[in-house]
């Protein structure tokens, strides 16, 4: 039987998935994290306890393990963990991302150089610091302008300018997110992906100029609808899997993911303009094995890329996946990681939509009404919640993350997308002030209604 090494970082919602496709597709599996598992000592070669935030140590760990158990393809459930796959990988000479095209998606600046050098239409970009005088720099930039960290995700402290004085305010607000991260991530003794890349850069190339917590972007705001594409690469050949349409307008301040529907209602020469925009920016990182999610603009004259990551849709959202009859997208990922030739089935024909709901307020999470109402909406198949009661909540652009995710089918786009909001409508989420917050007490979200 293969043997695959799934990379789980500590905090993901996707372990479930991924270790349920495992299991289906009769594949042994070693699961490699960075917390020490109880029942390592049961089963040895079932856990590998790896030092994610030194991936060369981590190779070194799994070039170990492997010489008994010989590993056949390494999946990376996350952006936290790809780049400790791609050197794995490398040292094990299995076909995978390059550490380079991989540290480079991992890092926004250095994304936006790539695809400027290589002609790929994406937003112009300035490298800012985050000690730098941002009076004097205000007063050079064109609004509005998009802020935003080089290595946070779920559109965490992405903010919007419209003019001057907001860029400082702005600016003021980004330091204390970075900071506050920083400090978290100490904390919880968490590996983010930017500690690793730049622990990775200082390794590799004693490069210690350019540090992802203390300088940020100022790039130029698109307008324009956006879409998010789906792909799985096979040497550098992309396959479109899936292409999505955010409803929802993303004009900012603060860009929260909400409603995808697939297929997409854009013409099918605007779908093969995006496709053939995200082969060239697959291209100008280097990457090319494995899946990507890709975010791109309409803008007035053509699709821009906003961003390419080298993993699979983030949160619960693969679930609106389904592939040939039935195949999941995480079986998919490790069909082909087994094998680079593997042709994956066509996703299931039926119109298909999820929304991440988003966190309006900030408090503390005392209760969810709805739940059945919104379930009973013809169309929807789920209405997962991901917090708890009691769950303390951040909403953009200090915190990330959701309050949970509703999945709907339907009979076309439209009705898909209109199931995923009657549902958010019939769901109320009691929010109640924490102590070090100011609200009023009992505060409701207003939820799909004005807001969405
Ligand atoms: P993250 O990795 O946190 O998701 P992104 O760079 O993808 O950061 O930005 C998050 C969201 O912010 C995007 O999905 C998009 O809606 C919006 N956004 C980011 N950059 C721009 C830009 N230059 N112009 C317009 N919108 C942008
Ligand atoms: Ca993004």
């Amino acid at each position: 039987m293969p043997r695959i090494l799934l990379l789980l970082p500590t905090t993901t919602y996707r372990t479930e998935a991924f270790v349920a496709a495992a299991q289906r597709m009769d594949v042994d599996v070693t699961i490699g994290s960075e917390r020490p598992n109880a029942l390592a000592r049961l089963n040895p070669t079932a856990f590998l306890t790896l030092s994610f935030h030194d991936p060369q140590q981590t190779a070194r760990q799994v070039v170990d393990f492997a010489a008994a158990h010989p590993i056949d393809a390494v999946v990376a459930v996350d952006d936290q963990v790809t780049l400790a796959a791609a050197a794995i990988c490398q040292a094990l000479s299995l076909p995978q991302n390059s550490v380079e095209s991989v540290l480079a998606s991992g890092n926004k600046h250095r994304m936006r150089q790539l695809f400027q050098r290589a002609g790929v239409p994406s937003p112009g970009f300035r490298l800012c610091r985050l000690n730098d005088d941002t009076e004097a720099l205000a007063g050079q930039l064109h609004y509005p302008s998009v802020v935003k960290p080089l290595g946070l995700s779920g559109s965490q402290g992405v903010i919007r300018v419209d003019d001057a004085p907001e860029f400082v305010r702005t600016v003021e607000r980004l330091t204390r997110i970075l900071q506050a991260e920083n400090e978290k991530e100490k904390a919880e003794s968490r590996t983010s992906l930017a500690e690793t890349v730049s622990a990775f850069r200082l390794a590799e190339q004693g490069d210690q100029q350019l540090s992802l917590p203390s300088h940020y972007l100022v790039e130029d705001y698109v307008a324009g609808p956006e879409v998010a594409l789906e792909g799985l690469l096979s040497r550098g050949e992309l396959r479109v899997l899936a292409l999505f349409d955010k409803p929802d307008p993303l004009d900012g301040p603060f860009f929260e993911e909400t409603i995808y529907v697939t297929p997409s209602r854009l013409h099918t020469v605007v779908q093969e303009q995006i496709a053939c925009c995200t082969s060239q920016a697959v291209r100008a990182l280097g990457l090319s094995e494995g899946p990507i999610h890709a975010e791109l603009r309409l803008g007035h004259d053509g699709p821009y890329v906003i961003e390419v990551n080298a993993r699979s849709i983030g949160g619960q959202c693969s679930r609106v996946l389904s592939f040939g009859t039935g195949v999941t997208l995480e079986e998919l990922i490790i069909a082909h990681a087994l094998d680079g030739d593997f042709e994956p089935p066509l996703r299931e024909r039926r119109p298909a939509g999820v929304m991440m709901i988003p966190i309006r307020r900030a408090g503390r999470l005392s209760a969810v009404h709805g739940l059945d109402e919104a379930e009973n909406v013809t169309g929807i198949e789920q209405v997962a919640i991901s917090t708890h009661v009691g769950q303390e909540l951040v909403p953009l652009p200090e915190g990330s993350g959701y309050l949970g995710f509703i999945f709907a089918k339907g009979a076309s786009a439209e009705a898909v997308e209109a199931a995923l909001r009657e549902a958010h409508a019939r769901l109320d989420f009691v929010i109640e002030p924490c102590d070090s917050q100011t609200q009023p007490a009992n505060t409701k979200l207003e939820e799909g209604r004005s807001e969405t």
